[in-house]
């Protein structure tokens, strides 16, 4: 078990911002799990499960307790039949090296969420999704280790709860109860995406005259509209989109209408305001608050451009949360998790 002390947080997250961890544990393998959990114990420490950093937001403060971060490796094909293939990957893998492995293969399910930073392992944690697909559609399971009986457990999708950036993993009582481990999910073999596609994606594949609508195809669709559009983690330092759309409820869709507000229809059937549109109303579009920019091309999106510390972050998201509720009486949730700092 390979064991840091007092390592930035900013050097493991993509927003970059945050003090020190007190521990860094690296999982190489299953059996650093409970180990890497005794050895925080036996300290009486917090933990804190990391993947890429990609969705991670660490405080001045630092964290004082034990970071374990996820390097645990494979991806294998389970089963394979003339329609059907079932593909197993470890959590610690690049989730866009696992899109890359399905897409060569011409494995569909999971291609329009090419290039989304990250692990395979915080995929399910708040169910991510681009480009009209979510990992909700293709997940079949996730193995993990369960922190409150110390063992590696198999859970069902029906079992996630998982709905628009939510799971049993990150919201209500069992969140941060399971390292994942391993997730598996159902493809369709030897199969191609029908259009209509997501708008903007469907825009690019019109005006490109693309109509190889085969995985790898729209894989690098997918990563061409991304380049052009958001930044990257490596060059820029963000957490991408910073905040939630907005599902409505009955009554918030009648008010917005009256308010001639836009409103997406999702295709389960689900009212959306897109938050970036309600950024851009509020005339914050490409605004620099405290070293933080609003993307000029998705306003969704917030860059570091030179803040700091968290405090700067934190003053730029409460003026354009102020901006956008006196404007339009919608309060955003951020969607980037935050390292609380534990005691010291
Ligand atoms: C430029 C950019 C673009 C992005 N675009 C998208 C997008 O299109 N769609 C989208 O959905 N997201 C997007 N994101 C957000 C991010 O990529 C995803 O949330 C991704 O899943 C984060 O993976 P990670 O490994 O970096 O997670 P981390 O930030 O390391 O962790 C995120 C959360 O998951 C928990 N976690 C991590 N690994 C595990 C594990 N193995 N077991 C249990 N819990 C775990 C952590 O404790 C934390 O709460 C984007 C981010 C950036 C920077």
């Amino acid at each position: 078990m390979n064991i840091r002390e007092n390592v930035p947080i900013s050097k493991l997250t993509t927003m970059r911002l945050g003090g020190n961890a007190r521990y860094v544990v690296e999982i190489n393998e299953l059996s650093d799990i409970p180990e890497a959990y005794k050895f925080a114990a036996e300290r009486k420490l917090p933990t804190f499960i990391l993947g890429g950093g990609a969705n991670t937001i660490g405080r001045d403060e630092g964290f004082f307790g034990v970071i374990l971060l996820n390097k645990l490796k494979g991806i294998d094909v389970i089963s394979e039949t003339s329609d059907e293939v079932v593909v197993r990957a470890m959590g610690g893998e690049a989730w866009d090296d696992l899109v890359n492995f399905c897409s060569e293969r011409g494995y569909s399910g999971i291609e329009t969420m090419s290039k989304i930073p990250g692990t395979v392992g915080a995929a399910p944690v708040q169910n991510i999704g681009a480009y009209g697909q979510d990992i909700s559609q293709v997940l079949e399971s996730v193995e993990a280790f369960d922190r409150q009986t110390h063992e590696l457990v198999v859970i069902g999708k029906e079992d996630m709860n998982m709905s628009y950036r939510s799971t049993i993993f990150n919201t209500g009582k069992d969140a941060g109860r399971y390292f994942i481990v391993a997730v598996t999910l159902i493809l369709e073999n030897d199969a191609s995406l029908e259009p209509p596609f997501y708008n903007s994606l469907q825009k690019y594949l019109d005006e490109n005259h693309i109509t190889d609508y085969s995985p790898m195809s729209i894989r690098r669709a997918v990563a061409e509209i991304r380049a052009d559009k958001l930044p990257d983690p490596e060059k820029e330092a963000s957490s991408g989109s910073f905040f939630k759309n907005i599902y409505l409820t009955k009554e918030q869709e009648v008010e917005a209408k009256n308010n001639n507000l836009k409103i997406w229809e999702k295709p389960d059937g689900k009212k959306m305001i897109n938050s970036g549109y309600l950024i851009e109303g509020a005339g914050l579009k490409g605004a620099e608050l405290y070293g933080m920019k609003v993307s000029d091309k998705a306003a969704l999106v917030l860059i570091n451009k030179s803040a700091k510390s968290y405090s700067d972050l934190d003053r730029a998201r409460t003026e354009i949360q102020k901006k956008v509720q006196e404007k339009y009486g919608f309060l955003l949730e951020q969607e980037p998790v935050e390292i609380q700092s534990g005691e010291k």
